[in-house]
């Protein structure tokens, strides 16, 4: 048996000697998506079997990820079955939430899977309570790595995660639309994006679509700010100001309702909803998909396990799960402070 991609490996990589041999004794590995569903978990996908064919492993996907685990819902990918799907949104794999997975008999059942396939190394994509799952296979000695895949970039130990940048860019464009209208009646509109705990979508779109006051669930909620936002705008001249809700923060209807009551424009109240997770995913998330694919596949092959691909500055690297799990998702305040600045 020859192993071409081991010599383009090391290239690739610049790795050392050794790594061939420990890429050679063929592997096989298995891939699933689980949690939400977001744009660009296909390009993951892609990115995790056709590495894992480069270097000559064997690779499975598992569908409805962990229920698909427990029910032996297991198929062989190759290089050609991810074939154009890197332009689509939701994820070729299906995704799941399983809570069976979380109990000792469900657990066992997901083992039992893996071993009757031979599995020794899984790549889950999903968000970070998919990795407490990840995390409960490898106290079996299950190898695991995982990729950050939600729209709602809360993961913390990532700048990135899968699906974000189309979630924003969606919002925005739907914004864009929403005030042409708001313009033209001299309107002023609440828009509820998604995010229960996170308000990074928010503040991302509030400022790529020049919102006049931002709320968000990682910040007290003060109405009154709001007001004062609007009426700052509308003294320097604004008709038309936009108002952005993460959905965490306050029910947008309550905002608009309060906002009737105080201010003489027309409220109107917009809530975005699960159109900010489907479509095709961004360039920007298709590039995650294959880069975070790429180095989780590598990342087994080294024999890493428990760690997370992520992006950090504009390098990719790895995470302990325990640190994801520790840490506390930070929102990126820096951003409401310009949206401020830049509304007035
Ligand atoms: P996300 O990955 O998007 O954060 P969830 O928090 O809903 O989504 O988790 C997705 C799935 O991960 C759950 O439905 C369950 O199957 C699995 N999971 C979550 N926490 C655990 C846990 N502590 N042990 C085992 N499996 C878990």
């Amino acid at each position: 048996m020859s192993y071409p991609h081991a010599k383009a490996s090391m290239a690739l990589y610049t790795l050392p000697n050794q790594f061939i041999v420990e890429v050679i004794t063929m592997k096989t590995f298995a891939v699933l998506t689980s949690g939400g569903d977001a744009p660009g978990m296909n390009a993951a996908i892609r990115s995790v079997v056709r590495t894992a064919s480069f270097y000559e492993c064997r690779i499975l996907g598992i569908r409805h990820g962990y229920q698909g685990m427990i029910d032996d819902d297991v198929l062989e990918l190759t290089p050609g079955s991810v074939g154009d799907i890197i332009q689509r949104g939701g994820t070729v794999l299906q995704t799941a939430r399983c809570e069976a997975f979380k109990t000792p008999v469900g657990l066992a059942k997901g083992i039992a899977t893996l071993q009757k396939h031979g599995i020794e190394g899984l790549v889950v994509i999903g968000g970070d309570g998919s990795f407490r799952g990840a995390y409960a296979l490898a106290q079996y000695g299950i190898q695991v790595i995982g990729i950050p895949g939600t729209i709602d970039n809360d993961i913390p130990g990532t700048d990135e995660s899968i699906g974000f940048d189309t979630a924003v860019n969606t919002a925005v464009e739907a914004i864009d639309r929403i005030r042409d209208t708001a313009s033209s009646h001299d309107r002023t509109y609440v828009v509820e994006v998604m995010g229960h705990r996170s308000g990074a979508i928010a503040l991302s779109v509030g400022m790529a679509a020049g919102a006049a006051s931002i709320l968000i669930p990682e910040e007290p909620q003060d109405p009154d700010r709001v007001l004062a936002q609007l009426n700052k705008a509308r003294e320097r001249g604004k008709k038309h100001p936009i108002v952005i809700v993460a959905e965490g923060a306050a029910c947008a209807m309550d905002v608009g309702e309060f906002l009737r009551n105080h201010i003489a424009s027309e409220v109107r109240v917009t809530v975005l909803g699960h159109i900010q997770r489907g479509g095709s995913p961004s360039a920007r998330d298709r590039i995650l998909g294959g880069l975070y694919g790429t180095e989780a596949v590598r990342l087994l092959l080294e024999g890493m396990t428990n760690h997370m691909v992520a992006m950090c500055g504009a390098r990719v690297t790895a995470v302990p799960f325990t640190e994801v799990f520790d840490r506390q998702h930070e929102a990126n305040l820096f951003y409401h402070r310009i949206a401020d600045i830049l509304a007035v």
